[in-house]
């Protein structure tokens, strides 16, 4: 009886709020799940073929345009978790994927971007962190908060790479004395754009002894769309989204 009760619930739930594609909102087939042309727009499991010395090798699991931006947006801007169960789901979806294998071989654990303390005690949580944490935790790596940001930086979002490069010098210290001679560590960033946040990152952690760093960005435009996005914010002064604005 109980059993049936259950069934009989969870069909009228399902009736009630089929589920719906947490980008286009079209019914799905599972709950937190993409639907199949939201998948095909913004999966892009793929490698930067840029160079970000000191990183070896970045890796983004989705499109920033096309969808994520607006579930990266919903997060940032409204403080709305309500999209994580959906962030989460693409993490899982990729994770018996060949480029994360490579991708974390080896790796010993991993750091968030951090945020400024204002910035975090106004969110109330660094999204980075919600985002990857728990399925890092299934893969065996700890989320280590061992960089902290030394100051509330400007928002970036109008600013080409050489202006973030000049702002975000010296932005990023230990956040304690930690010996990383010998190990690998994974950077975690929510957008990856320009690459400078996370190389300001990387050397820091160079500067700790890491041997190696990588990157795995939820999000990336990898160039696709990042320097008309510039052109358009300077022309209108626009407010909008990419790296950093409400870091
Ligand atoms: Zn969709």
């Amino acid at each position: 009886m109980e059993k049936f009760l259950r069934e009989l619930w969870d069909a009228l739930i399902y009736f009630l709020f089929p589920p719906r594609c947490p980008v286009c909102r079209e019914i799905s087939d599972e709950r937190y799940r993409l639907c199949a042309a939201c998948e095909k727009k913004i999966l892009r499991l793929d490698t930067y073929a840029g160079n970000f010395a000191p990183i070896d090798r970045v890796l983004r699991v989705t499109k920033y345009r096309g969808g994520t931006r607006d579930l990266l947006r919903k997060l940032k801007f409204d403080n709305n978790l309500n999209v994580i169960p959906a962030m989460k789901k693409i993490l899982d979806d990729v994770a018996s994927r060949e480029e994360i294998f490579s991708l974390l071989d080896g790796v010993n654990f991993a750091v968030p971007v951090p945020l400024h303390a204002e910035r975090f005690s106004e969110r109330g949580f660094n999204q980075t962190t919600e985002i990857f944490g728990e399925w890092l935790s299934k893969k065996n790596l700890p989320l280590r908060n061992l960089l902290t940001r030394t100051r509330a930086t400007p928002k970036l979002y109008s600013l080409n790479k050489a202006e973030r490069e000049k702002i975000l010098v010296g932005a990023f210290a230990a956040a304690e004395a930690v010996d990383l001679r010998g190990q690998s560590v994974l950077i975690v960033d929510d957008i990856f754009t320009t690459g400078t946040t996370c190389r300001e990152c990387a050397k820091v952690l160079k500067s700790m002894g890491a041997k190696k760093i990588f990157v795995l960005a939820f999000a990336s435009d990898f160039g696709e769309n990042f320097s008309q996005a510039v052109a358009i914010h300077q022309s209108h002064k626009r407010v909008d989204n990419t790296e950093d604005r409400v870091r």
